[in-house]
């Protein structure tokens, strides 16, 4: 079994706490993403789950073994960090086979592994060439197959794709994808770029300042984030969000949003939820989820950018904590300056709590 059950997991480097009381239960075979800004404790974790730092408090268990004390060449995990580690001496087909050998492999075995990596990693036209005469793109891919070919039941990568070039990234996304679903290994995979976790994890642990946020498939952290944080970190550009207050009006529980001079009617499933509620709140939208409109009812608010990116179209509009941005499939004819209504899509907006951050009605747990 390569479940691994982080229980109550607690971090602290002197009087500093990386990270604070983490559960996690991460099952056999899935893609989970570490998921943070920088510092959060995302290595800090991964670090622990290796072997190469002790938890200070809680434990780790890999199926129903504790690994207190197991250190980490026991413990069956491959490993892939930011920094490729191979020996640039050597061949690529010598790097692949150097872990195998080193467990004394049969020969027949070390070819079969090392010729199914190359394929998996699109190597197999470079095996012969020599380490030092590669690109950094291809030394990373290298590493991550020097490590995949020793079959380990459970594969942490930390932030591997963060020296690669751009285009290099998004090829390399599909890989180890693939590679994964080849070997049904539980992956943990560390990073802070949220497009890398929505592309590739089965779930996604998002984490901030040692505290973890939320945990769920990408769809779920996407469409229904716990909190502020969660909403703004994922996604790009990232939820809108808009001061106001629930009032009661004759079109039912809306959220008056003040300085903007609209109100806007809540849905059923969140009408229910803000009656109880006193105090301010934050109206979340997806720009993907609003549409620009010349009148009607809507959000009236001048256009202050327009990024046009191909297919798509970023119009940003309003200032300060009224900003919002709408993301369009097609071109708006919109121009800097002009008043334009954002009309979200009511049926898919979010509220939360002003004071706490926290969702109100209906966030989604994984
Ligand atoms: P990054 O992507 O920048 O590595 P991260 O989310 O992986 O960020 P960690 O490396 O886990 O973050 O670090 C979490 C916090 O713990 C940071 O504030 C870091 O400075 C601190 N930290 C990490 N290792 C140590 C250490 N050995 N001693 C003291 N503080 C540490």
């Amino acid at each position: 079994m390569s479940a691994i059950h982080l229980h109550n997991l607690v971090k602290k480097f002197g009087g500093f706490t990386a990270l604070k009381t983490m559960d996690l239960m991460i099952e056999d075979g899935e893609f989970m993403a570490l998921l943070g800004p920088s510092g959060c404790g995302k290595s800090t974790t991964m670090n622990m789950i290796a072997g190469m730092e002790d938890p200070t408090e809680g434990r780790i268990l890999f199926g129903d073994r504790d690994m207190a004390g197991v250190p980490m060449g026991s413990r069956g995990v491959g490993f892939v960090f930011q920094n490729y580690a191979i020996f640039t001496n050597m061949t690529v087909r010598q790097n692949l086979a150097y872990g195998p050998k080193m467990h004394r492999r049969p020969q027949a075995e070390i070819d079969r592994r090392v010729g199914l990596i190359a394929e998996l990693l699109q190597l197999t036209p470079m095996l012969d060439r020599r380490a030092d005469r590669l690109s950094v793109n291809i030394l990373q891919r290298v590493a991550i197959g020097r490590s995949a070919v020793m079959e380990p039941a459970i594969f942490l990568l930390d932030e591997p794709l963060s020296n690669v070039d751009a285009a290099f990234r998004a090829v390399m996304r599909t890989e180890l994808k693939h590679l994964q679903r080849q070997f049904r290994q539980t992956m943990v995979y560390v990073t802070h770029d949220q497009l890398e976790a929505m592309t590739m994890a089965d779930r996604i642990a998002v984490m901030d300042h040692g505290v973890l946020q939320q945990v769920g498939t990408p769809i779920e952290v996407y469409n229904n984030p716990a909190n502020v944080f969660v909403a703004k970190f994922i996604g790009s550009p990232g939820m809108n969000l808009l001061p106001g207050r629930p009032a009661e009006s004759d079109r039912g529980l809306v959220v008056d949003l003040g300085p903007l001079g609209a109100t806007a009617p809540m849905p059923e499933r969140l009408a229910g939820a803000l009656r109880g509620h006193s105090g301010d709140v934050l109206l979340g939208f997806r720009p993907e989820q609003a549409v620009l409109a010349k009148d009607g009812r809507g959000i009236a608010a001048p256009i202050s950018v327009v990024e046009r990116i191909g297919a798509r179209t970023i119009v940003h509009l309003g200032e300060g904590e009224t900003t919002m941005k709408v993301v369009l499939d097609n071109d708006p004819h919109a121009s800097f300056g002009a008043s334009a209504l954002v009309v979200p899509n009511m049926q898919a907006v979010r509220v939360f709590d002003r004071a706490s951050g926290n969702a109100i009605g209906g966030a989604a747990h994984g």
